[in-house]
């Protein structure tokens, strides 16, 4: 179940403690070069004339940076940031007054903003667009609608899908930002600057062995290495080396490219009950007793990026490469081999066709 998955990148409540180690400043956030730079630009063009930024959608898995991303472009900006969720916004006066408060370029920040109710979402292109929010007052034929006018903001959107926004939101941001999964070297900086902070001695290697076994995500591995601090602490090791990194990560069942059950419970079902596959999400979902959208928001990103699985508009495959990884002869491989032996070759002996 989720709530047991060590590697989940989905928030926990022992993340609320992780806060401090949340980069506060641009210069501070590691990685996502391409991100970082453009909004630096955006933000000082934005800073010299003296404007609110414009809108900023940031998208990608969970556990990438988006909120920290948002709460640093608020520092930059030096700006107040007020956050909220889609899923929290009830009303569109629950927004309206979100809306309201927001003082001269202020930051919004919506979490998973393609949960927002269609609704919420028709007073925000207004209010994005010509900072203005229309109130309907009364109702039946008495009733009638105001224009209130906001003071100009900035709304940071995350979602873990751009696809699911609609098209006019979508279109309402000027700036989009995708976020990518970490490489190792990244990854390895980012779980040697948590170690300082958490005052840990971490080694060089012990660094990068957690980073290959994060998951490409930056969450994760903070997570992980406070588990092998504990691992740490308990065997008595003075500094955490690559051994007791990996020992710790064994006894986390998080395997050596960083998979955990729940990718291997997914991968196995599609190769050993589907046959490879293609496989549709929800009968995956089904099988590895999850929701589909866990298994398509958290399992699969990681799993397409390594290129153990593919998508096909049939479902989900799994690939000669994940066949390798877990040892199992890749389905067709025997008949195309007979096939083979069989075939007197396309070459003959001078090797031309
Ligand atoms: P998201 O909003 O995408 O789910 P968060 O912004 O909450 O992800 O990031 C999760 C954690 O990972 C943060 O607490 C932060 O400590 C760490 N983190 C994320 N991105 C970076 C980064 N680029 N550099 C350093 N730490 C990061």
């Amino acid at each position: 179940m989720m709530e047991e998955r060590l590697i989940t990148s989905l928030r926990q409540p022992e993340d609320l403690a992780a806060e401090m180690l949340r980069p506060t400043r641009l210069a501070e956030y590691i990685g996502q070069d391409k991100v970082r730079e453009n909004l630096a630009v955006f933000i000082r063009a934005a800073l010299s004339r003296g404007e609110a930024l414009d809108h900023v959608l940031l998208f990608g898995p969970p556990g990438l940076g988006k909120t920290t991303l948002a709460g640093i472009v608020a520092a930059e900006l030096g700006v107040n940031m007020r956050t909220t969720a889609g899923p929290a916004i009830e009303r569109p006066g629950d927004l309206a007054a979100l809306l309201t408060a927001l003082e001269e370029r202020d930051v919004l920040f919506i979490d998973e903003i393609h949960r927002l109710s269609r609704t919420a979402e028709e007073v925000l292109y207004a209010a994005m667009e010509d900072n203005c929010l229309d109130i309907m007052i009364g109702k039946g034929p008495s009733a009638r609608s105001i224009r209130l006018s906001l003071s100009p903001f900035t709304l940071i959107g995350a979602t873990t899908r751009a696809g699911m926004l609609s098209s006019p939101l979508r279109d309402r941001f000027g700036v989009n930002c995708r976020l990518e999964f970490y490489p190792p070297e990244d990854l390895a900086r980012i779980v040697r600057r948590t170690a300082r902070i958490l005052r840990l001695p971490l080694t060089e290697e012990g660094a990068e062995e957690i980073a290959c076994r994060s998951r490409g995500t930056p969450r994760v591995a903070n997570r992980l290495l406070k588990r092998i601090r504990d691992y740490a602490l308990d065997w008595g090791r003075a500094e955490v080396d690559r051994a007791t990194a990996a020992e710790a990560l064994e006894r986390l069942d998080v395997d050596r490219r960083g998979f955990d059950y729940l990718d291997q419970k997914v991968l196995r079902a599609i190769m050993e009950k589907f046959d490879g596959g293609p496989v549709g999400l929800e009968t995956l979902a089904a099988m590895a007793g999850e929701e589909a959208d866990t298994l398509e928001d958290v399992v699969e990103p990681f799993l397409l990026q390594q290129g153990f699985i593919m998508r096909t508009p049939r479902g989900r495959v799994a690939t000669t490469e994940a066949y390798r990884y877990f040892g199992l002869e890749a389905p067709g491989r025997e008949e195309a081999r007979r096939d083979e032996a069989r075939a007197p070759g396309l070459f003959d002996e001078n090797g031309s066709v």
